[in-house]
This record gives C-alpha cells, structure tokens and sequence, in this order.
C-alpha cells in the first residue's frame, strides 16, 4: 500500500479538483506513486465532465534491460530515470492500461489490450478487470484504435482464428495508420521481427466490415477528437476528450513509459518507427496538455494510468494520480 502524509493528500485533493478529476483520487509525488508498478485492484473509475472514465488494467511486460530499447540511450541512463521516478530498475516496468469511456448511454473503448496469451504472459487480465468493473464487452459500440501494435491490437482479435472479439462495434483508426499496415508489399517490407503482426493485419482486418477510417482531426464520438500524433507509428493517434470545462488528452504511446520519456522528451524508443517526428510529437503533445491545464492518460503510465504534466528544465515532470 502506498503511504501519504496528511499534506501530501491536502494537496492532492486540490490539484485533482484543478484537472477535473474525482477528488477521491490523490496524487502524490512519482516517487511514491511509481514504486509499485501493479495495482491492487484491477479498475478504476473517474469522471471528465459528465464522462466516466474506467481505467481497465491487462498486465505488465517485465521486459528484460536491453542496450537497444532507446536509440540515444543507454542501460544505465534508462535505470536512473526509473529510480530517479522511485520505480524498480530490475527491468523496464511497461503496465498496460485500457480506458472504456461511458458517454451519455454509448460506451467506447480506446484500444483492446493485448489478447490473452498474445502478447506477454503477465498481461492478460483484461477481461476479468473489465467484468469486475461490471463492463459488458458485448455493449461496447465503439473501439477507438491508436495504432497497430500488438499490446493495442491483439485484444480485438481471437487467438489462433483472427475472428473479430467485437464484430459489432464500429472500429476507428487513421486511414494513414490502416492503410499503411494493409498496402500491397507491406509485409515484406517490415523488419524481420514486425513481419508477424503485418502478417495477421493483412489476414484479418481486410475481412472485416466494421472499419471505420477517419482522415484528420475529427470528431470521432461526441466530445471526442482524434489527434494526429505520428511518429510511434505513422498513423499513430491520440484523442482529446472534451465533457463541459474538463479534457482529458487519451495520449495512448506518445510519451510511453513517461519515468523515461517525461525528463528526456528526446529519447528515441526502438519501438518509434520514426524517432525524430516521435520527439516532435512527444513535445507538441505534452505542451499542449501543459497549456490547457488537462488531464492526460496514456496506455503504459502507471496504474491508472492518468496524471498531469509540469515543464521541468527541457524537459517535464509526471505527476501520477493514485488509484
Ligand atoms: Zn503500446
């Protein structure tokens, strides 16, 4: 269990007010928020205007140090960013989070996890964390994707037969992101290590008849806008949901594992296929949640997933909320 002061949970009250968020969540400093990377339950719920948000836990990738996981850096600069955000320098700590938006009587989900027994073993609690929370995945209409990348894919397809999980959703994804995967020649293409996952793309998703593909900015779902955020991937996508006078920026990968990439914004992931534009990205993304005082949530910040950004120096400083 984490611990707080008195006035550690006095400030907390106020800054969650300021972001809009349940001022049942508190937030304290990373250090305290990121030592335990897993959750002790599973879901957990909140509101941005009068849209509850339910921050769904699949599981963590302990994923074993490796000199090449950033292009402009190295070991032992990753582990001191981690124990410098208070978290274990053991292994690179990736949770993996999905948000289920209720808005009015229309329930979305942003991405679907990784599937069980597709991605990583200690990541497949999804489904148990979604009926715990007393989600029906049957009544989810709609599926907003940001990128087509197994941990945010997988989750979408059955394992071993591809056949849609959702086939009656309305599933929403960036022609460039869609059509980037699905070209002719894509696969051969591919690094080595990606020509599975464009493998299945190709053999799933053109079968399926509930795509929906958006160009722009738009809005993709009352109070919901994508926002083109390239660079992780070339259609890569995050959504700014928008509910009376309060916005939460859905950022999904853009600034990944935020311990690593909040103070070093210039740290280029292997897994960004474009390193520079990601930086870009990163930057003009993560101003821009500074600038308009909202909330942001990404798909691997620490459990639940959600927390506001101040500039520190070049760089910025993640502040987590604490379920
Ligand atoms: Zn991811």
């Amino acid at each position: 269990m984490l611990r707080m002061s008195r006035r550690e949970v006095v400030i907390g009250a106020a800054l969650a007010a300021a972001l809009g968020l349940n001022s049942r969540i508190a937030i304290v400093g990373p250090a305290q928020a990121q030592l335990l990377p897993e959750p002790g339950k599973g879901f957990h719920k909140y509101k941005v205007g009068s849209v509850e948000v339910t921050a769904l836990y699949d599981g963590i990738w302990k994923k074993p140090h490796d000199p090449a996981f950033i292009k402009n850096a190295g070991i032992e600069d990753t582990k001191a960013a981690l124990a410098k955000a208070g978290m274990t320098t053991e292994y690179m700590p990736i949770p993996l989070t999905v948000v289920v938006l209720r808005v009015g009587d229309r329930l979305l989900m942003v991405d679907s996890g990784s599937g069980v027994g597709q991605w990583q073993p200690t990541a497949t609690s999804l489904p148990d964390n979604m009926k715990a929370a007393g989600i029906d995945p049957a009544r989810i209409g709609t599926i907003l994707i940001s990128h087509f990348h197994p941990d945010h894919i997988f989750g979408l397809m059955e394992k071993g037969t591809n056949a849609p999980v959702y086939p009656n959703a309305e599933l929403v994804v960036s022609a460039t992101e869609y059509k980037w995967w699905t070209e002719a020649g894509r696969v051969e293409k591919l690094p080595e290590g990606r020509k599975p996952l464009g493998t299945r793309i190709q053999t799933a998703f053109p079968t399926w008849k509930n795509f929906k593909l958006v160009d722009g900015e738009q809005e993709v779902a009352p109070g919901i806008h994508l926002v083109n955020a390239p660079g992780h991937t070339p259609g890569h996508s995050a959504f700014l949901l928008s509910s009376g006078n309060q916005q939460l920026m859905i950022s999904n990968d853009t600034a990944y594992v935020p311990a690593l990439l909040g103070p070093h914004p210039e740290w280029q992931g292997a897994y960004d296929q474009d390193g520079p534009l990601a930086v870009e990205t990163r930057r003009k993304l993560i101003d821009r949640v500074i600038a308009d005082k909202m909330a942001i949530c990404g798909a691997h910040f620490p459990f639940p997933g959600t927390g506001s950004f101040a500039k520190d120096g070049t760089g910025y400083v993640f502040t987590p909320v604490s379920a």
